[in-house]
This record gives C-alpha cells, sequence and structure tokens, in this order.
C-alpha cells in the first residue's frame, strides 16, 4: 500500500487546486514557516475522518476552509482527495487504487467518498481500522504530540498500544457484539 497523490482544494492555506505526487521512496516537504507543510498533514488526517477542529487548530470544523489572504477572497468549500496504491491488498477491498475524499462547504454540509462514490464517515473509518493510518493512529505526529504521549495517563497509553498493535478493531467488534 502507498500513497500516491493527494489533491487539495481550498483546504487552509492551499486556495488553488494543489496535487502532491508521492513516488516511491522517501518525500520531505519543505519550506519556510507559514508555508503550508503542517496543513498538508493535516489535510491527510482530515480526509481520513477526523473530527475534531482543535486537532486541526481550528475551533470550528468550517475554520479549516480557505479564509481568504490580501488579495484573493474566502471559498466556500474544501475538498481533499487521497489516492492509495492498493495494489498489494493491503487494505482488504477489491480495489487496487482507492481514492479516499472529503468535502465540507462553509453551511456545515460535508460529505465522504470511496473511489467517487458517497459513503459513510464510519465506511472510511472501517477501511483503515487497525491498518495503522486511520483516524487517531499514530502514523501522523504533530508538532507537540510526543510531549502529549508522554505525559498522557496510562490507560490513555494504553489505548495507543492497543492502537498500534492492531487489537482496537477487535476490542470494537467486542463492544458491538455486547450491545446486541
Ligand atoms: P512551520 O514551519 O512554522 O511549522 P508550516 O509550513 O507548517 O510552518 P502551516 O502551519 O502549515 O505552516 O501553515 C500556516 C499558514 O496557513 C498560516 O499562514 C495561516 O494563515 C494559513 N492558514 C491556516 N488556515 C487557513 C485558512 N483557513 N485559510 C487561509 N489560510 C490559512
Ligand atoms: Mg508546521
Amino acid at each position: 500500500m502507498q500513497l500516491k497523490s493527494i489533491e487539495i482544494i481550498g483546504f487552509k492555506s492551499f486556495a488553488d487546486k494543489t496535487r502532491i505526487n508521492f513516488p516511491a521512496g522517501m518525500t520531505g516537504i519543505v519550506g519556510p514557516n507559514g508555508s503550508g507543510k503542517s496543513n498538508i498533514a493535516e489535510s491527510i488526517r482530515w480526509v481520513l475522518g477526523e473530527q475534531s477542529a482543535k486537532n486541526l487548530r481550528g475551533s470550528r470544523m468550517p475554520d479549516v476552509i480557505f479564509s481568504g489572504s490580501t488579495d484573493r477572497r474566502s471559498l466556500n468549500m474544501a475538498s481533499v482527495t487521497l489516492t492509495l496504491d492498493n495494489t498489494d491488498q493491503f487494505i482488504k477491498t477489491p480495489y487496487s487504487e482507492l481514492k479516499i475524499s472529503r468535502k465540507l462547504f462553509r453551511n456545515g454540509d460535508s460529505s465522504y467518498y470511496i473511489n467517487e462514490n458517497q459513503c459513510r464517515l464510519k465506511d472510511i473509518t472501517d477501511l483503515f481500522m487497525d491498518t495503522g493510518i486511520g483516524q487517531g493512529s499514530l502514523s501522523i505526529i504533530s508538532q507537540g504530540n510526543v510531549e502529549n504521549i508522554f505525559n498522557s495517563k496510562p490507560i490513555e497509553r494504553r489505548s495507543i498500544i492497543e492502537n498500534v498493535a492492531g487489537v482496537y478493531k477487535y476490542k470494537q467488534h467486542k463492544l458491538t457484539a455486547q450491545k446486541e
């Protein structure tokens, strides 16, 4: 499984349609302070279902939509699409290429897509659960996060380890089964 590219439109500082390709190997993103490096990492977390505006350094979710600059009006919509190569079937789905998209309008309307078919957030969460790349996973460590992990309570740290070890999914299944 490999991240092939990301397309960002109207998300944070990316007013224009921006496509970033990730060729095989390692990719580094460099740039001056405030140029948008963290915004790229946040756009990946967002499309994978991040629900906390605070985790994206905002107070409400529409804060992720481009809010205008000295020479540009604000936009009404943010959209991010992640393209993943899944030829190795790392993610258990018949698709060899996966396109995951999320859109948000200023009025709060929001939608998710898997390969251009509208879906629920849950479909995306389920797809990535225990792959180590989904919502809340540790594949993306934001600034200040390492410190938070060190300072977390044992029970929180346990849940981080369970997530990394891939047992979280089974705990969720158990909880659902117990409720039924
Ligand atoms: P550093 O090296 O300091 O970590 P960075 O490259 O990670 O910087 P970011 O934090 O990704 O930079 O980008 C910050 C910029 O994004 C700021 O200029 C901020 O004004 C802009 N920004 C954030 N949200 C929005 C938004 N909704 N609309 C327009 N610009 C935004
Ligand atoms: Mg940064």
